[in-house]
């Protein structure tokens, strides 16, 4: 595909693309994220019944990720960005809270789902970006809470309407590293073909009904898909 007559790209990012950047699960016995207590801690409801487990376990994720790298998708999407001719733009729009496309250089990244570089105060709603080698921060008398989007709460708004602002202006959609059946990029997908824009899903697995979805699905690592697409 020749992505030089493309205007307006946005590109929804998941976990596929950060899978290769080697990120700990803590799954497995005696780990902080098993199966049991990231259900239970990636809840809203346990922000009160269970809130200092819940700051722990972020806490330790996000110190875990300041480890690591941006991998070869993560990159090759910030220099196609640097590419860029004049008057086009991309938009990436991501699930993951790692902050690994802005690591990598990318510059226009909408964080969906939050970003773990940022934690926010219930009380009075500031939101700080705390050091890497310090505890949770505390405020209004309580540990902060990641700012991060747990089930059962609402995108923020500011990222809708980013979102939906993009999709509806967009002359390409590309999906990576996400199933691309499931919500958000379920309806991501059918924005993108309310305008007739090309469809591309870039994914480990293709899934039942992705062909519906997208004009062009192709099976692979990010690792290997991303840079190929974006050269
Ligand atoms: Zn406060």
């Amino acid at each position: 595909m020749d992505l030089s007559s493309y205007r307006r790209i946005v590109v929804l990012t998941g976990a596929g693309i950060s899978h290769a950047a080697g990120l700990p699960t803590y799954r497995g016995p005696g780990g902080l994220w098993t199966d049991d207590n990231l259900a239970v801690l990636s809840d809203a409801s346990a922000l009160t019944s269970r809130r200092a487990e819940v700051v722990a376990l972020f806490w330790s994720f996000r110190r875990a990720i300041a480890s690591v790298a941006p991998t070869a998708a993560h990159r090759a999407l910030a220099a196609f960005e640097e590419r860029l001719a004049p008057g086009a733009e991309l938009l990436i729009v991501t699930q993951n809270i790692d902050s690994l496309h802005q690591l990598a250089g990318s510059r226009r990244v909408c964080e969906y789902h939050g970003s773990l570089a940022h934690w926010r105060c219930d009380g009075c709603g500031t939101e700080l970006a705390p050091p890497d080698a310090e505890a949770p921060p505390v405020h209004c008398g309580e540990p902060m809470r990641p700012a991060v989007v747990l089930f059962g709460e609402m995108i923020p708004v500011a990222a809708e309407r980013t979102t939906k602002h993009a999709l509806r202006d967009c002359d390409l959609f590309v999906a990576i590293g996400t199933s691309g059946t499931v919500a958000p990029a379920s309806s991501f997908v059918r924005w993108a073909e309310l305008n007739g824009a090309p469809r591309v899903l870039l994914n480990l697995e293709i899934f039942d009904g992705a062909r519906e979805l997208f004009t062009e699905c192709h099976a692979g690592p990010a690792d290997e898909l991303v840079p190929r697409f974006f050269a």
